[in-house]
């Protein structure tokens, strides 16, 4: 296999066949094939794009690149949730222990900060000691003590999409539907699953942006999953602006650990509960949305599902008092106000820039080689649709210094725009897409919607 003609096939418009995935895969992962190449040939995907074999293809090799969890001997279903990444993200963080808390494994590998957004293994390394880099031995004895293991792609488990990941944050090869899903799937299939919820993000802050473009995402992971026997749904929530008030790494762990103390900001305690209901139901362990929300509501006023998390930092090599004291997380050198330059109302907090803010803080990779600090970022409590008067504190800045500061204020004023009205937000859970098709998402019953009639996985609608 020569890449070089590889590439040039791609950048051309050709295809590629399994057996070449396979190999190009496996010389990649042996170093055989160098990141510049690698880099050219992910560069000609993004432009010409990969048809429904080839993803497939990419997505088998990407997973045997790497060893499979063996699960099935646990005796518990094994339930996961994926996010397509947005700013401020971190449910993973809050429904990993939540659902392990409820009598179901939950394997959770994830990723780091990949373009403006921010990655779990990034947030849970803030946690002093915190191990993400479990050995397969490690990640099994975990999950049968604790139903729980928070890992990352390893030199056993998915290696090949651990190290393309980084590659594709460093040359902007991101926004691939192709790509995301080979990505995505070939983490999740080799965490020996029965089920799987994905949350795509959509609006203005998502990787697609556009209502299209995550559909057609989700109906080719559903595809996927099906095609290896993994049953997956997909809800398609709202990224056009931050998820919850923290943003930023420390931040959004102690964000995390507020809302399993059950103080949340009320957005995270909504997407939490509306995913982590789909993976109770998917389990088999709640008929309805209703009774699954009850299960986790008890869970988090009982202390079960904050325990759980204890437990889980512990087991990793965390330090647990971070639960009681999440000052012992990493703190930001200054921190400042952000205040509104003029009155009126909050028409938009926009996810890019404050993700580009983090990253200019010091808190995300403009390299694959950068060290990031976890203590820096922003608490945005500004929300669209707030009036607010000038020199009202919009957000606080977290920073290593008076410059970082400054990049921070200057990213904050990108960010937030103040107007005469506000813009409607998207709403935070719209549609619910399954291998059965797409329904507007109305938490209970389900309603289809007319430009998006019932489709056949693999087929067209
Ligand atoms: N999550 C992933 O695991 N991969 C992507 O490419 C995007 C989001």
């Amino acid at each position: 296999m020569l890449a070089s003609r590889l590439i040039e096939r791609k950048r051309d418009g050709g295809r590629l066949e399994a057996a070449e995935w396979d190999a190009l895969a496996r010389a990649y992962d042996r170093g055989d094939v160098p990141d510049y190449q690698m880099a050219a040939f992910l560069m000609a995907t993004y432009l010409r794009g990969l048809d429904h074999d080839e993803t497939a293809a990419l997505t088998r090799a990407m997973l045997q690149s790497g060893a499979v969890l063996d699960l099935a001997d646990l005796g518990l279903p094994r339930v996961d949730k994926h996010s397509t990444g947005g700013v401020g993200d971190k449910v993973s963080l809050i429904l990993a222990p939540l659902i392990a808390s409820l009598g179901v494994a939950v394997p959770m590998m994830s990723g780091r900060g990949l373009g403006h957004t921010g990655g779990t293994l990034d947030k849970l390394e803030s946690i002093p000691g915190f191990r993400t880099n479990l050995s397969l031995a490690e990640t099994r004895a975990q999950l049968q003590r604790h139903g729980c293991a928070l890992i990352g792609q390893s030199r056993e488990i998915a290696p090949v999409d651990r190290r393309l990941y980084a590659l594709r944050d460093a040359t902007s090869t991101v926004e691939s539907i192709p790509l995301i899903a080979a990505s995505i799937m070939s983490k999740k299939l080799a965490e020996c699953l029965t089920g799987l919820v994905i949350d795509v993000k959509r609006g203005s802050g998502a990787f697609l942006p556009d209502f299209d473009r995550g559909v057609e995402l989700s109906r080719l992971v559903i595809a996927l999953g099906e095609a290896n026997g993994v049953p997956v749904t997909c809800l398609l929530t709202a990224m056009d602006r931050p998820l919850g008030r923290a943003c930023g790494n420390a931040l959004e762990v102690e964000e995390a650990i507020h809302a399993l103390h059950g103080e949340g900001p009320p957005d995270v305690m909504e997407l939490t509960y509306t995913l982590g209901a789909e993976m109770l139901m998917m389990a088999g362990l709640a008929r309805s949305v209703d009774e699954a929300r009850r299960r986790m509501e008890v869970s988090v006023s009982s202390g079960r599902a904050l325990e759980r998390f204890q437990q889980v930092i512990e087991a990793q090599g965390g330090n647990p008092r971070v639960i009681d004291d999440p000052s012992l997380l990493p703190q930001a050198r200054v921190v400042e106000f952000y205040t509104a330059p003029r009155p009126g109302v909050v028409s938009r907090v926009e996810p890019r820039a404050v993700g580009r803010g983090i990253t200019a803080l010091g808190g995300g990779r403009r390299t694959m080689d950068d060290v990031i600090d976890p203590s820096v970022g922003f608490v945005i409590r500004a929300r669209p649709g707030d009036v607010v008067k000038v020199g009202e504190p919009l957000a606080t800045i977290f920073a290593r210094d008076e410059a970082g500061v400054a990049a921070g204020a200057a990213a904050l004023s990108e960010a937030i725009t103040i107007a005469d009205e506000a813009e409607p937000p998207l709403p935070l859970v719209s549609h619910r897409v399954t291998g059965e098709g797409i329904t507007v998402y109305e938490a209970e019953p389900w309603v289809r919607t007319a430009e998006y009639p019932i489709y056949r996985v693999f087929g067209e609608q």
